[in-house]
C-alpha cells in the first residue's frame, strides 16, 4: 500500500514534466514544419530532425487507443467526400519534403453546402466543426493565415496517432482551436471549416476541408489513401 502511494505520488511530479517534454518536442516539430513549407531548410537536414523529434513524440506519448475513426466533419458523411468513389486522391509524386512545393493531392476533400462562400453551412447558417478522427497529440498547425498568404494549406493541423503510428491532416480551416502538444481525444472539435489556402480562397473552389492520412516510412510522413477507414468511419 505505501509503495503504491509513492508510486502515486512520484507520477504526480513525474507525468506534468513527461508532458512538457513532449509538447517542447511538438513545438520543434511545429517549427520544422514551418521550415519545410517556406524551403528554408535542407531536404537532407529536415529529414534527420523529422525523425528524430518523432521517435521521441513515439517514445513518450501515454495512453490512447487505435479505433474505428470518427468522420472528420460533424453533421457530414461519405457523400460529402470529392470525386467518385474516393478518386480525388492522388499521392504520385508526393514528397513531404517539398513543403508547399509539393506535387499531387494526398487527400480527400469533404465538402460542406456553402454556395455563397460565407464559411457557414447553409442548412444551419453556422460553421461546420472539424474533429479529430482518433486520439492523438497534435505535432504542428497553423491558426495564421491572409488572402495575400501563398501557403496552400491555410490554417491547418497535423495530429500524430500513437496507437496506429499514423499522422492525420487538415487544412483549410477557417479556424483552429489547438496548439502544437496538445493531446485530443477523438471526436473532439479541432477546426472549423473555412477556406483559406492560396487555392481554398479563390471562388472556384466549393467550402471543404482537406483531409489526409501518412504512415511514418523510415519515419517520415508518406500519404496513403484513408478512403475505406472515412467509409466506415463513425458520423457524429
Ligand atoms: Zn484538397
Amino acid at each position: 500500500m505505501k509503495k503504491l502511494l509513492v508510486l502515486v505520488i512520484a507520477l504526480f511530479f513525474i507525468y506534468p514534466a513527461f508532458a512538457q517534454d513532449t509538447r517542447a518536442v511538438c513545438i520543434k516539430i511545429n517549427e520544422l514544419n514551418t521550415a519545410v513549407l517556406n524551403g528554408t531548410i535542407k531536404r537532407a537536414e529536415a529529414a534527420k530532425q523529422f525523425k528524430t523529434l518523432i521517435q521521441i513524440v513515439r517514445g513518450n506519448h501515454p495512453m490512447l487507443k487505435g479505433d474505428v475513426w470518427v468522420f472528420p466533419l460533424q453533421g457530414y458523411q461519405t457523400n460529402a467526400i470529392g470525386g467518385t468513389n474516393g478518386n480525388g486522391y492522388s499521392d504520385k509524386g508526393y514528397n513531404y519534403l517539398d513543403g508547399n512545393k509539393h506535387t499531387a493531392h494526398p487527400a480527400h476533400d469533404i465538402f460542406i453546402t456553402d454556395k455563397n462562400q460565407d464559411d457557414m453551412d447553409d442548412r444551419t447558417d453556422k460553421p461546420v466543426n472539424v474533429l479529430a478522427v482518433d486520439d492523438g497529440i497534435v505535432i504542428a498547425c497553423n491558426n495564421e493565415w491572409a488572402p495575400t498568404c501563398t501557403m496552400r494549406g491555410g490554417k491547418f493541423i497535423w495530429i500524430y496517432h500513437h496507437q496506429l503510428d499514423i499522422l492525420s491532416y487538415y487544412a483549410h480551416n477557417r479556424t483552429i482551436f489547438v496548439k502544437p502538444g496538445d493531446i485530443v481525444k477523438q471526436g473532439q472539435k479541432i477546426a472549423e471549416v473555412g477556406r483559406t489556402g492560396l487555392n481554398a480562397y479563390k471562388k472556384r473552389s466549393p467550402t471543404h476541408l482537406h483531409f489526409s492520412a501518412f504512415k511514418l516510412t523510415h519515419d517520415l510522413p508518406v500519404p496513403y489513401n484513408p478512403y475505406l477507414q472515412l467509409k466506415q468511419s463513425k458520423k457524429q
